[in-house]
């Protein structure tokens, strides 16, 4: 339930914003038809109906299918609990499904070594400090590339790029301790980028930090998917979702409730869904509705509308 004051604000802004401003509907369709289109590139991951039960008998994949493309930005959503992070824990085999496989690239996962899955499907674990254990950042980036086989110069040239991308330049030698939480997740981040990995998977990359780290963080995201990596996160925070991810996967109770464009699941039509999955509607969606459009982000909201000439 939406607490009345909520509904309150939400009207007061519709009635402004109806009163200044007229909706160029034109300049909408042409955002919704753009972020509407599939993808019909051969996938990268190819995810067949997997099943997985724990050894303790709980079943927490039933029959998943999801197909992940080359520069695809995809969030994973839905309750604690849902199976999102089994699902990811597949896609580079630090699990195996009971049935049903994972292609990579046309090859079964199941049929490559580990240190070559690892290689092309990075995995950044939920809490940084749980991946974190040099002394220095430097020697905590070079950990992964060193280990996957990568020559000594190749080495140094992915370890200092990664450094450079995620902001950390000039920091190399430093205690990663000794910095805050959003700088230890670029930290795990970059450890994971120096392996150079076609995927990006990040299990709730942005719990923990304050608003100005998290967006800084989902704007290198959505740098390194321009550059053209494809990225998976995790998360709780439909907000972000709704701003920088282009299609989502909800899952619910081990299966995929909803898997496609994120302006499809915040349309109204979805709000039994995104209640049954325990998802809250992001406020710039539930305001647009008003004006029967959905809305991914303020600015999006703002440049579908002209100001009313007086
Ligand atoms: P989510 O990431 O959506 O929170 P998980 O994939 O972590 O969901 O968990 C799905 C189900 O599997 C839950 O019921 C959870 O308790 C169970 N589960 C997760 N990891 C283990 C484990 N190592 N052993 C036994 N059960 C587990």
């Amino acid at each position: 339930m939406v607490p009345d004051e909520v509904h309150i604000e939400i009207d007061g802004a519709f009635r402004a914003i109806d009163s200044a401003f007229t909706l160029n509907r034109t300049r909408y369709a042409e955002a919704a038809r753009v972020t509407s289109e599939p993808s019909t590139t051969e996938p990268i991951v190819d995810v067949q109906g997997i099943s997985h039960s724990y050894q303790k008998g709980t079943t927490a994949l039933r029959d998943v299918s999801v197909k992940i493309r080359q520069g695809d930005f995809i969030a994973i959503v839905g309750r604690n609990g849902s199976g999102k992070t089994t699902f990811a824990k597949h896609m580079n085999a630090l699990l195996k499904p009971n049935s049903g496989q994972v292609l990579f690239r046309g090859k079964p996962v199941s049929r490559m070594k580990i240190s070559e899955v690892a290689r092309q499907v990075g995995f950044v674990f939920q809490n940084p400090d749980s991946q974190i254990f040099c002394e220095t950042i430097e020697d905590e980036v070079r950990f992964g590339p060193t280990n996957l086989g990568y020559g000594k110069e190749e080495t140094e040239r992915l370890v200092a790029e990664a450094i450079a991308t995620v902001g950390l330049k000039g920091l190399e030698g430093s205690d990663p301790f000794s910095l805050t939480k959003g700088e230890r997740q670029r930290i795990a981040i970059a450890s994971t980028l120096a392996c150079n990995p076609e995927v990006l998977i990040l299990d709730e990359p942005t719990t923990g930090l304050d608003y100005t780290q998290e967006r800084s963080i989902m704007s290198m995201l959505e740098r390194l998917n321009k550059e053209g990596k494809t990225i998976i996160i995790i998360t709780h925070s439909l907000h972000l979702v709704s701003e920088f991810a282009h299609r989502v996967v909800v899952f619910k109770e081990g299966s995929v409730a909803f898997d496609g464009p994120v302006r499809d699941l915040f349309e109204p039509k979805n709000e039994d869904l995104l209640a049954q999955s325990g998802l809250a509607l992001p406020k710039i969606a539930e305001l647009s509705h008003r004006f029967g459009i959905t809305a991914l982000s303020v600015s999006e909201f703002a440049a579908f509308f002209d100001r009313r000439e007086s």
